[in-house]
């Protein structure tokens, strides 16, 4: 039987749901999100993200126009309750079928998992009452959609198909700009349209108001009069007087203002942001089932920079060098770099940002490592193996470490660095086994 969520005010008055199982608590268990007259947009959408519910089917019977929801009627009854229940049965099923709601990884791969599950591609919109000016209605309630949208494509998850490119204001973001002719001396807007007149006698050529007297034209060069249109004079085309400087042109020239913040821009110094509508890739429904996103792990962004070898290998190689070491007694020791705020950094600076934060760190570990020593990564911890090296040296490792990265990463890393001598080796492989 269909659990119903339903939001709205005075649900009282509806009492066709009496006869429903229903919930009005947004952490109980339900099918179906039903929006009746009076739901709370805004509110609505931060309950579906805080309990992980973006992908629950969504009814909307508040008479209402709401892009993202799946199924409408005009107005709440039994029998729209009902045939909602029939209409989104298919959609319950493929939403069952996604395991998403404990990933760290949510609400990237709830996204994934919206274009999956309703068979669509994500279409951007254009909305004037955002800065942005464009808006995707499937991910309605999903925070730094494009910086989501934009890292998954990134990684291959989504593809790309050309939407708009909109100029946009470097001072505060904003995409509602007004575009108008300014003077290309002073910038002002404050322009007049003036005709040319042309004395054919002298071959004299100025503005109209030039020529101006009080009932009659006058040439100011030759002084002349300027009787008959066509046979003294001619008046080849209008330009642009400016009303604030008085430089006149033929061409003003193109500039923008921002609706948002007044900040002034040229057009050819005005910065533009490429949209898209975008497309689930096999790489993206793959993720989706695994539940994670492959290209955030730390493995794959320091793998770029430093050679890795699987925790698997690592366990063997290490086994087999401390069975060395212990016989002929010679020294070898290992330390974890654990990254504490991996998350925090991801979804704070994104991840393209993240990689290049990674493919610097890799290089920082490559000139700590030698060759013979080993590098390996699960989750967000880094394990060094150092062959011939006292453990006593793990502090200067470690100092060297902290010191450039510190240095040449600008994202706030927060490291903490776990030190394994010789004996506690094997401590670190039933850890890792
Ligand atoms: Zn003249
Ligand atoms: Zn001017
Ligand atoms: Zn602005």
């Amino acid at each position: 039987m269909t659990r119903y969520f339903v939001t709205g005010y005075e649900l009282a008055k509806w009492t066709f749901l009496k006869e429903l199982d229903y919930t009005t608590d947004p952490q109980d268990n339900f099918d179906i999100v039903c929006l009746l007259p009076g739901t709370n947009i805004n509110r609505l959408g931060e309950q579906l993200l805080d309990n992980r519910r973006l992908l629950t089917p969504i009814a909307n019977f508040t008479g209402r126009r709401w892009p993202r929801a799946d199924f409408r009627a005009s107005k709440p009854s039994l029998e729209a309750f009902t045939s909602a229940a029939q209409a989104l049965q298919p959609l319950c099923v493929a939403v069952a079928a996604i395991d998403i709601r404990n990933s760290s990884d949510y609400p990237s791969l709830a996204i994934l998992g919206l274009a999956h599950s309703r068979n669509t591609g994500l279409t951007a919109s254009r909305a004037p009452a955002l800065a942005e000016l464009v808006e995707y209605p499937l991910l309605a309630a999903i925070p730094k959609q494009r910086r989501l949208l934009e890292d998954l494509a990134s990684g291959g998850l989504l593809e790309r198909q050309h939407f708009d490119r909109l100029y946009f204001c470097e001072n505060c973001g904003s995409s509602r700009m007004h575009v108008r002719e300014e003077c290309s001396s002073c910038r002002s807007s404050d322009l007049n349209d003036v005709s040319l007149v042309h004395h054919y006698r002298c071959g004299y050529q100025g503005i109209e108001t030039a020529f101006r007297q009080q009932d009659h034209l006058e040439c100011p060069k030759c002084q002349k009069e300027l009787r008959h249109y066509g046979v003294d004079y001619d008046k080849p085309k209008a330009v642009h007087s400016c009303g604030a400087c008085g430089e006149v042109s033929n061409d003003p020239a193109i500039g923008f203002i921002c609706n948002d913040c007044s900040q002034h821009a040229d057009a050819a110094s005005l910065a533009t942001r490429e949209w898209y509508n975008y497309e689930l890739s096999p790489s993206g429904v793959a993720a989706l089932q695994a539940g994670l996103l492959p290209h955030n792990s730390v493995q794959t962004l320091l793998s770029k920079s430093v050679g890795i070898c699987s925790i698997g290998e690592f366990v063997v190689t290490t086994a087999q060098l401390l069975k060395i070491a212990e016989r002929f007694e010679r020294p070898l020791c290992a330390c974890a770099i654990h990254i504490n705020n991996f998350e925090e950094l991801r979804d704070r600076f994104g991840v393209s940002n993240l990689a290049s934060a990674f493919l610097l760190l890799g290089e920082i570990i490559a000139q700590i490592v030698r060759n013979t020593d080993l590098v390996s990564a699960r989750e967000q911890t880094i394990y060094l193996l150092l062959a011939e090296t006292e453990a006593d040296n793990l502090q200067i490792v470690e100092q060297r470490l902290q010191q450039e990265t510190s240095k040449r990463i600008s994202l706030p890393l927060d490291l903490t660095i776990e030190r394994y001598p010789r004996d506690k080796l094997a401590q670190l492989l039933r850890t890792l086994g």
